[in-house]
């Protein structure tokens, strides 16, 4: 079968592509091994899809160059998706934060794009395993279910994350195939394990959440963090994720609304007999209060702790050092950071500088958002760029 266009990948980037391409009356056909279309965007947003966010910002993204995703991001915008979610009567919400979600399901999203790309024209062949790509005059493409040709190929494979949900790593290979670099991958947006001493001193903490601002490598996010019975989830740890760097140490600050210095010191000052481990429970969970105490200052009544102490335990309340030993994996990350290097990609058009006609979209760039519906806006942007040209 011969098409101007053959999409690998028919998730959300892929299908953004599709329909863009296809309105400008190009012929499409996406390929895509899943037996039913955009499992990933089903589990999204639990079950509801966070499907952008309005307050999206290149420097919610991280990559190795912050400018790439800039041309893209500002051609499509969370505006322009909004657009088409209301042009399907779609209810949605902002749960937080510029997060926009479904009020129903995911599949209302999904059966919107695949509503747009078939009225595009564009024709889908799941179940397909890709067997081998090549360049001839055209794309020469061998599958399960045949051979494809086309002028254009886009490669919308998305990241690493969730293997069992049918991601591979087909992109980068595919990349690497034509020589293009890749841009070392990890998962995040996953929270972190702590190491198996940690994890025994930890466990007694497990179900608690505290309202923090958890930092690592410069960024910081004020949301909750959760502590699992192996290390740390919720939106703060799973923000930080993303930026963390291993080896490293993440820093919490504890009581992100109060002067917990003059706090202590205040309420040492008035007279009170009560234990550190009540005081520090007025403003903390009571299992977190004796665990802090536990490990950094054995519960005797405030009176009997000097200035020094105090500021030191109050230094620690806004800087609590947390080493985690890993991220949790690719089977819990929403996302993968890293992947095809940008410098290989024109900005404008997604289109791989050294082998024209080749394209990436989605995930597999080294594009990665923020928590909160940032990547689905870069798998829109990234897709309709590319399907401005294909
Ligand atoms: C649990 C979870 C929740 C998430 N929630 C949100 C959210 O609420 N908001 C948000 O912005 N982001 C969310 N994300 C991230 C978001 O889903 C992805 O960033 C986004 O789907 C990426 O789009 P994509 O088109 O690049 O890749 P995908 O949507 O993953 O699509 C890739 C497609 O390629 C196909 N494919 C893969 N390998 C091959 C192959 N070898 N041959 C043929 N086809 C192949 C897959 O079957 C799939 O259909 C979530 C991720 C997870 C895992």
């Amino acid at each position: 079968m011969h098409t101007d266009v053959i999409i690998i990948g028919a998730g959300a980037a892929g299908m953004m592509c599709a329909m863009q391409a296809g309105q400008r009356r190009r012929s499409v056909v996406l390929l895509d091994h899943a037996s039913k279309i955009g499992k990933k965007i089903l589990i999204s947003g639990g079950g509801r899809c966070n499907f952008t966010n309005v307050n999206t910002k290149p420097e919610s993204f991280v990559s190795q160059n912050a400018h790439f995703c800039k041309s893209a991001l500002s051609r499509f915008t969370p505006s322009d998706f909004i657009a088409l979610v209301k042009k399907h009567r779609i209810a949605f919400h902002e749960k937080k934060l510029g997060q926009l979600f479904c009020d129903g399901s995911a599949q209302n999203i999904i059966d919107m794009l695949v509503s747009e790309c078939e009225d595009a024209g564009c024709r889908f062949t799941l179940d397909c395993k890709v067997e081998n790509i090549k360049k001839e005059d055209s794309f020469v493409v061998t599958t399960s279910k045949g051979t494809f040709t086309s002028e254009s190929l886009v490669i919308a494979t998305g990241g690493l994350s969730i293997p069992q949900i049918g991601a591979t790593g087909f992109g980068y290979d595919v990349a690497r195939q034509f020589g293009l670099k890749i841009v070392e991958t990890r998962p995040a947006l996953d929270g972190f394990n702590f190491a198996d001493e940690d994890i025994r001193e930890m466990t007694e903490l497990t179900g608690l959440s505290i309202d923090t601002v958890v930092s690592a490598n410069g960024a910081s996010f004020r949301e909750n963090i959760l502590f699992t019975h192996t290390g740390l989830s919720g939106p703060a740890s799973l923000q930080a994720s993303l930026y963390w760097n291993p080896g490293k140490s993440l820093s919490i600050n504890l009581l992100p609304t109060i002067d917990a210095e003059e706090w202590l010191l205040e309420t040492r000052r008035s007279g009170s007999k009560v234990e550190l481990k009540n005081i520090l429970a007025e403003q903390l969970p009571k299992r977190f209060a004796e665990k802090f105490c536990k490990l950094y200052q054995p519960s005797v009544p405030i009176s009997q702790l000097s200035d020094q102490k105090l500021t030191e335990l109050a230094q620690l309340i806004h800087d609590w050092k947390v080493k985690p030993a890993r991220t949790v994996g690719y089977k819990k990350a929403e996302v993968t950071r890293g992947g095809v290097d940008t410098n290989e990609l024109s900005s404008k058009t997604m289109e791989a500088k050294k082998m024209p006609g080749l394209y990436f979209i989605g995930e597999v760039v080294d594009v990665t958002g923020q928590l909160g519906g940032y990547n689905f806006q870069w798998a829109w942007a990234s897709g309709y760029a590319a399907g401005q040209y294909v």
